[in-house]
This record gives structure tokens, sequence and C-alpha cells, in this order.
């Protein structure tokens, strides 16, 4: 089959023949129409994420059909599927506890194991990690509901703050963050969104956030203070930038819960200050982690999208072959895209 493939970090990304993946027990092959490249894909490829290997296939968000299957898979061949981001082992402790999205020994397609930017790719355990699409979600922009927004979806839902009245504060907006804008719009959330680049900032507004602000903004805790008047119970940090979350957690209203998506970088040479873990004490403050979605999240998560009637396909900025997307990746930091970079 034709994959793109590297076999150095921070190395040239080959489009190549490689073989066809073949089935295990329990697993399925799944045929790629659509995949789109995720910022962990570039830290895969740059040789920050330990998980990875080389030689690899990257790519994790995708969206395809399945294509084989062995006897033991009860999900039928020509099925549309996602795979959500972190596959589970389905034998380990959160695995058997229904949590698979934080499997002991997880599945990752595109880091510990090969991705999708390829014809095909194989996915183990496969009755547990495929999941089927209703009608209404078979494209291309689907892919996206592998990985960004549904993390965006699992991580809002488990903050446990749903007050419609409430303000929902993000932080970073690249699609990760306009797959929490998405959502929290449609949970009923009022939204603010702090971003550093100024076309990013518009892609905002034309978004419809109800404030946008530069990230530098002088006294930017007050001023969004004078705005969400005690209701500010909900911030997102999507970037993995210290300190955002510093701003995050002073902007926090008292109980509010810090949502935080963004890997810090492990070669950052700073740290979370004394200061501000005694506020998110004082002020008892939920420091609260997300990583991936749960495939029980998906059923709730396909509902609000009809009834709120999100366009998925309004998050994909750039359709190209497979060819072309190894130039994406290599200017992924740089370029001025909003919105996803798919292979169709
Ligand atoms: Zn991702
Ligand atoms: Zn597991």
């Amino acid at each position: 089959m034709r994959a793109l493939q590297y076999t150095k970090f921070n190395g040239t990304i080959s489009l190549n023949e490689v073989p066809d993946p073949q089935l295990v027990p329990n697993s399925a092959i799944v045929k790629i129409e659509s995949a789109s490249i995720c910022k962990s894909d570039i830290s895969a490829w740059k040789g920050v994420d330990p998980h990875v290997s080389v030689p690899i296939i990257p790519g994790h968000e995708f969206y395809g059909h399945v294509a084989q299957k062995s006897d033991e898979v009860e999900i039928q061949n020509g099925t549309p599927v996602v795979v959500p981001v972190t596959c589970g082992c389905g034998m380990c402790g959160p695995c058997k506890n229904g949590q698979q999205h934080i499997c002991q020994n997880p599945f990752q397609p595109g880091f510990t194991h090969n991705g999708g930017f390829a014809e095909y790719v194989l996915i183990p355990n496969a009755n547990q990690n495929l999941v089927p699409l209703p009608g209404h979600l078979q494209k291309h922009s689907s892919a996206l509901l592998s990985c960004r927004v549904a993390c965006a979806y699992h991580a809002i839902m488990k903050s446990h703050h749903h007050d419609t009245k409430s303000w929902c504060l993000i932080f970073g907006f690249g699609v990760f963050g306009m797959s929490c804008l998405k959502v929290a719009k449609a949970l009923g959330f009022k939204t603010i969104v702090i971003e550093l680049a100024h076309e990013k900032l518009a892609k905002a507004k034309a978004m419809k956030a109800n404030h946008t602000f530069h990230f530098h903004t002088p006294s930017l805790v007050n001023l969004i203070g004078e705005i969400v008047k005690d209701s500010l119970f909900l911030s997102i940090e999507t970037s993995g930038n210290l300190l955002a979350i510093e701003k995050s957690i002073k902007t926090l209203c008292e109980t509010g819960h810090h949502l935080q998506l963004g890997f810090i970088s492990p070669y950052n040479d700073k740290a979370i200050s004394p200061q501000l873990i005694s506020t998110i004490i004082s002020k008892e403050i939920s420091f609260i982690g997300s990583h991936g979605v749960n495939g029980a999240d998906y059923s709730s998560l396909f509902s609000l999208i009809h009834d709120a009637e999100i366009n998925l396909d309004s998050l994909v900025e750039v359709q190209v072959p497979m060819e072309l997307i190894p130039n994406y990746f290599s200017d992924f930091d740089t370029n001025h895209i909003c919105g996803a970079v798919m292979m169709v």
C-alpha cells in the first residue's frame, strides 16, 4: 500500500510503498478515507514523544471504512468508523473499568504503531476501539472525531460545570481550541478566546466567540474579571504554555475548574510557582488533566453535533492528497493556516 513514513526524527517524510497490514486476533483493517494533521503528530515527528520509535507511519486523526476483520469482531465490513486517539488493550485495570482512553498499555496509531497517513491501518482489540459513525457524520471532516473534537468534548464533560449562564475561557486557538469553542457554545457556555496570532483571533470572532483577547493584552486578568463578574468556572488551556496556566488560574472564580489539555514540553525549564499553588488552594480551584476520549463519550457527542448543528467541515482549511501532506508537517509551527490540514 501507499503510506507516508519517516525513518528518523525531524527527517524527511516520504511517500513509500510498504507492506499491507495483516489481521491479528480481534482486529480490523480500516481503509482510510481522510486523515488530518494534529499538533501531537508534529511533536512525535520532532522526537519529543517518548512513545514513538522509527520508522513509523504517522497519523492518529482519521476516518475510514472497515475493510477486513477477524472473526471475533462484531462490526461489519464496510462500516464507516473513527478510532479514538488512545486505544485500549482491553486487559488492564482502566480498560476493564471502561476507561480505555487512559489504558496502561495503549495502542496509539501514529505513535506506538503505524497510523493513518496510509491507505490502510490495523486496529487491534477492534470490538472496543472502533466507533461506528451515524449517517450524518460519514464524511471527510469526521476524521476530527478521532482526536481534537472528541477530546474537547470529553474534557468539557469531565469538568462538571455545565451551568449555561457561565463563561468558558479558552487559551490557544489552534484546531483544538476551535473544537473547544464549538463544543462549549453547543453546551450553552458564553466564550472568551485568548490567543497570540492575530489571524486566529479573527477566526475566533468569525466563529462567534463572545470576546477575544490577545494573550499579551495588559491587565488581561482584570479585563476578563470585569466581563465575567464572578461567573467564570471553566477555563481550558490547549497550548501547554505555563504563563497561560498562570493567567487561567488567576482569572477563574472560586471553585472554578482549570482544564489542562495542552501537554507541556519536556524541555520547558520553567515551573509552576508556589504562589500559583497557593492560589489553587485558597480559591479551591480544581486542576483537571484530560487525555483522549472514551468510546462511551461518542453517542452523546454525536447527538450534540446533530442537535446543535455543529459544522465539522468549517474546521477544515486545507484538503490535499497524500503526497502533499509532508509539506504541512515541516511548516506547521510557522504557517498561518487557521484550521485543519486534511489528507483526502
Ligand atoms: Zn490529536
Ligand atoms: Zn488497557
